[in-house]
């Protein structure tokens, strides 16, 4: 592509602006007017919420046939932290020995800023007119609490007809070399917290007491202890941590009125979070019968498991990374979660983006 700018520079404008969640800190305005004359119609998203901060978001796009890609992005860094731990400061972007220093440089100005220039060549090379359409999905609110972003973003591009066919998240995926990794899919994360209630005693008359320490442990022997699954053809087994075991309790000869515990499941796609939740419901109760006393269960749930089927757009996107970079990219479904997760329920979605050694 002979009308692609430069990347770098565009980046280094992005870093200047210290967008921390959920500011876009003048970001937004910089893409709209840099995407604009490049044939790109933007949207301002805002969005709010009661108890959250507002956010706003940005869609442009170019073209308006099919097929439709998009790539999604998002420009708020999280928070740089105490100055003087910094090389250089952190929205400065400095440049030294091929390096660029700043907030955001890799999650993920960086690909933002990449997206930017290739697509403002494509547009260039094709005279504006694509034969499907261009889009880029920007939130001010992926580091954030994810509320007034890509969720309310999909939704309002769902009303206007306006859901990508595929869409690429730019997140930083690979740990060696940049094109090793390419994500088709996330690991679920869901947390339980069980508090078991007994009745309190003297421990020198346990008999009259209810010591809820014993299910409690029963439990966490139990579930700790099960093989959820062996893993699949793209993900590896699902996992239990205990995360705590806790009664609160300074006496030596006092049998405590309740005991609490932690466990958090990453877990794979033969798992729904509502499948784990009935196990563990379902492990409750057998310990239940046999040690008595009452249980409740919290639970926060994070992102369920998903993946993207390999076929014809993954394909597309490893041969893209293997032309550019040389390498045959891994498909990958590990790491933590991403804007992935919603969007996996509007169209196939995958994520590349640079090396996240220094996230
Ligand atoms: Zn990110």
């Amino acid at each position: 592509m002979t009308n692609t700018p430069d990347p770098t520079s565009i980046l280094q404008d992005l870093i200047r602006c210290p967008s921390v969640t959920p500011l876009e800190a003048g970001a937004l305005d910089y893409m709209e007017a840099l995407m604009g004359p490049a044939g790109f119609t933007a949207t301002r998203m805002p969005f709010s919420e009661d108890g959250t901060a507002d956010v706003d978001n940005l869609f442009l796009r170019i073209g308006t046939g099919s097929p439709h890609f998009c790539f999604a992005g998002h420009v708020d860094v999280v928070p740089p932290g105490a100055d003087e731990l910094w090389s250089y400061p952190p929205f400065s972007a400095e440049i030294h020995d091929g390096t660029i220093y700043g907030r955001g440089a890799c999650d993920m100005k960086g690909s933002v800023a990449a997206f930017c220039a290739a697509a403002i060549g494509f547009a260039a090379d094709h005279g504006g007119r694509l034969p499907g359409s261009v889009s880029m999905l920007i939130t001010g609110d992926e580091e954030g609490i994810a509320i007034n972003g890509t969720v309310k973003m999909l939704a309002e591009l769902k009303r206007r007809n306006e859901v990508p066919d595929v869409c690429l998240v730019g997140e930083p995926t690979c740990p060696g070399a940049l094109g090793d990794t390419l994500k088709i899919g996330r690991r679920g994360s869901i947390h339980f917290e069980v508090t078991w209630t007994g009745v309190q005693g003297h421990s020198a008359y346990p008999h009259k007491a209810l010591n809820p320490i014993t299910p409690l442990a029963r439990l966490i022997d139990r579930v700790s202890s099960h093989e959820l699954d062996r893993g699949n053809a793209h993900f590896g087994p699902t996992t239990l941590a205990v995360t705590n075991f806790d009664t609160g309790n300074p006496a030596n000869n006092v049998i405590p009125a309740s005991a609490n515990a932690r466990f958090n499941i990453r877990y794979n796609t033969e798992h729904t979070g509502q499948s784990l939740k009935d196990w563990v419901a379902r492990e409750c109760e057998t310990v239940k019968q046999a040690f008595g006393g009452t249980f409740v269960i919290a639970i926060v749930e994070g992102a369920d498991a998903f993946m993207t089927e390999p076929g014809s757009f993954v394909d597309c996107m490893a041969k893209a990374v293997a032309a550019e970079t040389g390498i045959e990219p891994k498909l990958d479904t590990g790491g933590g979660t991403s804007d992935a997760r919603f969007i996996k329920n509007y169209c196939p979605v995958v994520e590349f983006g640079p090396n996240n050694a220094t996230i």
